[in-house]
């Protein structure tokens, strides 16, 4: 609290000495303008989800001032990123580039080495570029935000389009891909629908894949993999360059859409639900990605913060959850199914038959009717963002503690219910060893299930922020043991995660620095990025 409320001296990028940093930001803000170069010189302000700092992480889980930029650079063009580039390898300066900086509880906007320079590439670059209505595809810079591609299509009248939007509707639809993050229509896989990559790498050059090789093409946003080795995945979840424009595929309009709640009494019936939803899943009989959800985010979605419900430490008691649910619509339970099936009428009974008669096979199971629900029930956000429409909603559950925080935990696992139950007790025993709130969420993609820990804590309270990144390594390890890894995370846990994929003495991440040595010889690109260092940063305490 102390370092928020006084001026602080910039941090340097370490190795750069103070004249030669004022000198080079000097250089760049006479090329860029100085309105669009700013010294991180304020008190750090974690504003909030529609405001978020582009400084550091607004739910920082350490000290806030361990993360943190030297400055800010807001780049107009891809020229303008070309000329960044180009201005860091002269002088050495580490970048960090973010489309928004929305990556809550995975970072936000941090840059992984203090001091780096963040290039803020949403602030200017936001142009939605083409939506094609015909082609049902569209091309956008980094600063695009689900709301902005959901209003702009709504503008032009084309009711033949959706987009598919994750919980949060703020976020960049460039940045949320890049990251491989998902929503929740049956375009859901972000990375998958999307066709065509812009790329500033981190020598300079400017490259388009794809068919956006192709001078002249007009199918860049059609054919994602033009002729050749296919490299977008290597810039994805990835430091070897800086992403300025993406197309990605539009769902058409499926005519109609139902969405449906399923709950189920004990937490054992995990095992069986997921052995149900494995084949209706993969057949697209279950059309969007699975969310089996615990019970206590119900809770925490209210709107309440959790000290209305119980005003004690530790990990929140099931038997308040319980009680608190005999009073709620949804009755007493475990886990809730959220799903939405799609197409006209007729088309949605017939696969909303079969997925009733298969879920009801649970003992005790209960559709919950979505008539009877009050229009504020957390339901019917369920409903807008499966349907493409962004939302906020979602946010509630960060506010179950005051100045709310959270961090995730989001292991890989077939869609079997052994592979479920194993993950939910191994989870489960964390949540009572490290004293902390978690909430849980099984998200099946189509074959694989995520499991989405979710731990909350109070921003503010240091012992909670340590016992959550304690409890974070704890789970990633003795996940890895049992053959489970994790799809994304947490930039401090980017070492740790990496170092899990260790297959045939890590030949992968040495196939990683290979790359990264020869794509950046410097090393100025998001350095520690997916816990790839490079030459310049290797083995000198780096690692974490
Ligand atoms: P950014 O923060 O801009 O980018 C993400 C990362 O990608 C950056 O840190 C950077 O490393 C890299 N990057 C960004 N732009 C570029 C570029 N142009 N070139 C190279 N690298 C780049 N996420 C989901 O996916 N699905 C969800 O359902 C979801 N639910 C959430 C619910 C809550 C309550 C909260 C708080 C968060 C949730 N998130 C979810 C996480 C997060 O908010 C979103 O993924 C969000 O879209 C990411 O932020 P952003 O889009 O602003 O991306």
């Amino acid at each position: 609290k102390e370092s928020r409320a006084r001026n602080r001296l910039p941090v340097l990028p370490q190795g750069i000495e103070k004249t030669r940093f004022f000198l080079a930001i000097d250089e760049i803000s006479r090329d860029l303008g100085n309105d669009n170069v700013e010294i991180n010189d304020k008190p750090l302000d974690d504003g909030w989800y529609m405001e978020p700092p582009n400084t550091h992480d607004g739910m920082a889980i350490t000290d806030e001032e361990e993360l943190v930029a030297s400055a800010v650079i807001y780049p107009g063009s891809t020229d303008d990123v070309q000329s960044i580039v180009h201005w860091a390898n002269k002088y050495l300066i580490p970048l960090h580039p973010i489309s928004m900086g929305r990556n809550f509880g995975y970072g936000g906007a941090a840059p992984r080495v203090r001091g780096a320079v963040v290039v803020d590439l949403g602030k200017r670059m936001n142009r939605i570029l083409d939506i094609n209505p015909d082609d049902c595809t569209c091309l956008v810079e980094p600063g695009v935000s689900y709301y902005a591609l959901y209003e702009e299509v709504q503008r032009r009248g084309y009711k033949n389009l959706w987009i598919d939007v994750p919980d949060l509707g703020g976020g960049s639809v460039l940045g949320n891909a890049l990251d491989h993050g998902v929503g929740y229509t049956p375009y859901g896989d972000h990375w998958a629908t999307h066709s065509g990559l812009e790329v500033v790498t981190p020598t300079g050059e400017i490259v388009r894949t794809g068919m956006g090789a192709l001078p002249g093409n007009n199918t860049w946003q059609v054919f994602p993999y033009g002729f050749g080795p296919f490299l977008d995945g290597m810039f994805s979840q990835s430091n070897y360059g800086i992403v300025t424009k993406m197309g990605f595929g539009l769902m058409p309009n499926p005519g109609g859409h139902e969405s449906f709640l399923y709950t189920f009494k004990k937490e054992e019936d995990l095992e069986q639900l997921v052995e149900i939803v494995r084949p209706l899943r993969i057949a697209m009989i279950l059309e969007n990605a699975a969310n089996i959800r615990h019970a206590l985010q119900v809770l925490a979605l209210s709107g309440k913060p959790r000290s209305t419900f119980y005003d004690g430490n530790g990990p929140f008691p099931i038997k308040k959850m319980h009680e608190f649910l005999q009073t709620h619509p949804y009755g007493e339970c475990t886990w809730l199914y959220y799903g939405t099936c799609y197409g006209p009428k007729e088309v949605r009974k017939l696969k909303l038959d079969i997925i009733h008669r298969e879920f009801m096979k649970v003992p005790g199971a209960r559709r919950i009717e979505p008539a009877k629900l009050p229009p504020t029930d957390y339901f019917w956000s369920r409903d807008r963002i499966s349907s493409g429409e962004p939302d906020l909603e979602e946010l509630a559950w960060v506010n179950w503690w005051p100045n709310g925080g959270h961090v995730a935990f989001s292991p890989v696992a077939p869609t079997r219910g052994a592979d479920a139950l194993r993950l939910w007790h191994m989870a489960k025993e964390h949540w009572a060893k490290f004293g902390l709130d978690f909430f849980f969420d099984f998200v099946v993609g189509l074959r694989e299930l995520h499991l989405i820990v979710e731990c909350v804590y109070d921003r503010d309270d240091s012992k909670q922020r340590a016992n959550a990144l304690a409890a974070m390594r704890s789970l990633i390890q003795e996940a890895a043991e049992k053959g489970y890894g994790e799809y994304r995370t947490h930039l401090l846990l980017s070492d740790q995660v990496a170092g899990t994929y260790s297959w045939n003495d890590n030949a992968l991440m040495r196939l990683n620095e290979k790359l990264k040595d020869c794509l950046d010889p410097n090393g100025i690109l998001a350095p520690g990025r997916s816990g790839i260092w490079p030459a310049r940063y290797r083995g000198r305490g780096w690692e974490i």
